[in-house]
């Protein structure tokens, strides 16, 4: 027996208020969708949780004609000062209810309560609060003055960081000015749709806000539908493709955020213990869906052997199962068809001859779960080098000089984010200006600020999210009328105030 084991710690359940059934969120109000119903499970059981209504295309239509009448009739017509309100009562309702969401989180998505409530819902709540700021300042945006919103935004977002995606997604379209049709993942639809009860709470103007729940089929009604201004996309490379073919030649604006394969790059001198804890955060925080995990680690060849001892070591200590265990450090894999690519791509790793290691631990009967693994003496052209796995799996490959290490981090389709691990600033800085890498952390991984923009180069997409740069993305310089206006003689439109 094991005297260190922990008691086990779960979270309750009892606070949460589901209901048996869930409508699409259309013009402030719950309705029935058209199509066939379908059913969320938690991944860690599989037990069913609730049953969720599915658009078709003309719900999809409904809701895209709700944001329309919204945005026509009240939201662009309301000041920022207003529509800051709006999203700051949004930021302190998420606050209130953040147990609420981290624990639906956890359930329907399988990540550990230990992430849903100290990183995801209090970032969603972070959000809000930051673009509650910028509504009345959106002269600063970069855009000239009054710049104006685009109008409709069609937003379709995937399951691993449900709630934060819509945060992302939501908060600056709202700042802006526009309107929004949100569509959430098929797997991970529950925060999304206790977020609509929040924004009945805050009453939120009917149609500001829609949600339509369903899978891609319901995501491209939406993104093609031609009352729509904007395009906004979190997904895979795969699908962000088709959606850029598909919406090719309209007028609609779009920013695509799509898959990674980043470099968590660790040099010689580098802290090692701090390193190890940010390799671990970089690939097997949120069971390794995360777009931009440290997924391969470029170590310096003299401390390889070293670094993978200490690795394995401290895998060892990590804690699978119950998500809403507060001792779990890693939960479920979101659903069967994930688990079932993350194997396929683990087995190809090992066809191709490298060596897999899996960290021992009891993996539970029911659900989707894989255990920690690190493969080595993976090669460059490897597909577990190359391929997104999006579980919690760990390519490593080595290098000697850090000409070798930025040849080889740059060696990838993608270009989301990257890591840098040394003792030396000058490193660092002449490191990092080399990579082709939206997002660089030195000494640490995986932080998130709304104040900083986040987005890809290459296959990781286009446009970025966060910070003033996120805002941009859902406004346009004032057209030449409004130009005209801004430049005329202050004084008048001093007293009256702008729109925005
Ligand atoms: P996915 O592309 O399969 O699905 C994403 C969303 O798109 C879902 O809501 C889905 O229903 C919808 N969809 C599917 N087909 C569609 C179509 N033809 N038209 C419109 N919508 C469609 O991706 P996923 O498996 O849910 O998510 C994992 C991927 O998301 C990974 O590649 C990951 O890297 C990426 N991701 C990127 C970021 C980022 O900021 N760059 C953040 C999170 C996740």
């Amino acid at each position: 027996m094991n005297f260190l084991e922990y008691a086990p710690a779960p979270e309750s359940t009892a606070i949460l208020n589901l209901r048996e059934q869930y409508g699409l969120f259309i013009d402030g109000e719950f309705v029935d969708g058209r199509g066939e119903p379908f059913q969320t499970i938690s991944p860690a059981t599989e037990a069913r949780i609730a049953s969720i209504s599915n658009a078709n295309g003309a719900d999809v239509s409904d809701a895209v004609a709700a944001a329309r009448r919204a945005y026509d009739r009240t939201w662009s017509r309301m000041s920022g000062r207003d529509r800051g309100k709006y999203l700051f009562r949004i930021a302190r309702l998420v606050q209130e209810r953040a147990r609420e969401l981290a624990v639906a989180e956890s359930l329907d998505n399988g990540k550990p309560i230990k992430e849903s409530r100290d990183v995801d819902v209090p970032l969603v709540a972070a959000w809000f609060f930051y673009y509650a700021g910028w509504a009345d300042k959106l002269d600063h945006a970069g855009l000239g003055a009054n710049p104006r919103a685009l109008g409709v935004a069609a937003q379709v977002i995937p399951w691993n960081f449900p709630l934060l995606m819509l945060a992302w997604k939501i908060a600056p379209a709202l700042a802006a000015g526009n309107t929004v049709v949100l569509k959430p993942a098929e797997t991970t639809p529950l925060t999304a749709l206790i977020f609509a009860d929040i924004l009945q709470q805050a009453d939120l103007p009917p149609g500001v806000v829609n949600i339509v729940t369903g899978a891609g089929d319901t995501g491209a009604a939406l993104v093609a539908h031609e009352g729509v201004d904007k395009v906004a996309f979190t997904g895979s490379t795969a699908v962000g493709r088709a959606i850029a073919k598909q919406i090719a030649g309209t007028e609609k604006k779009v920013t695509l955020e799509l898959g990674g394969k980043a470099a968590n790059i660790v040099f010689d001198d580098a802290p090692i213990d701090q390193a190890i804890e940010g390799i671990v955060n970089g690939i097997f925080f949120n069971q390794g869906h995360v777009c931009c995990a440290g997924s391969r680690l470029l170590v310096q060849e003299s401390i390889h052997d070293e670094v993978v001892d200490r690795l394995k070591a401290r895998l060892s200590t990590l804690r699978l199962g119950d998500p809403l265990d507060k001792n779990t450090d890693i939960g479920a894999i979101n659903s069967r068809e994930q688990l079932d690519r993350i194997r396929e791509l683990s087995d190809i790793g090992v066809a191709e001859g490298a060596e897999r290691w899996s960290a021992p631990c009891e993996i539970p009967e029911n659900g989707f779960w894989y255990a920690p693994t690190i493969f080595t003496g993976v090669q460059t052209s490897s597909r577990i080098a190359r391929d997104e796995i999006f579980g919690p799996v760990l390519s490593v490959l080595t290098f000697r000089t850090p000409a070798e290490a930025v040849a080889k981090a740059n060696n990838t389709p993608y270009g989301l984010s990257a890591g840098i691990w040394t003792d030396k600033g000058s490193r660092i800085l002449a490191v990092a200006d080399q990579l082709r890498a939206g997002v660089i952390w030195a000494n640490t991984f995986n932080r998130f600020d709304p104040a900083s923009p986040f987005g890809g180069y290459k296959e990781s997409g286009y446009g970025r999210e966060g910070g003033r740069h996120g805002l941009a993305a859902y406004l346009a310089p004032a057209t030449g009328v409004d130009r005209a206006a801004a430049a005329a003689p202050k004084a008048k439109s001093a007293t009256k105030g702008s729109k925005r």
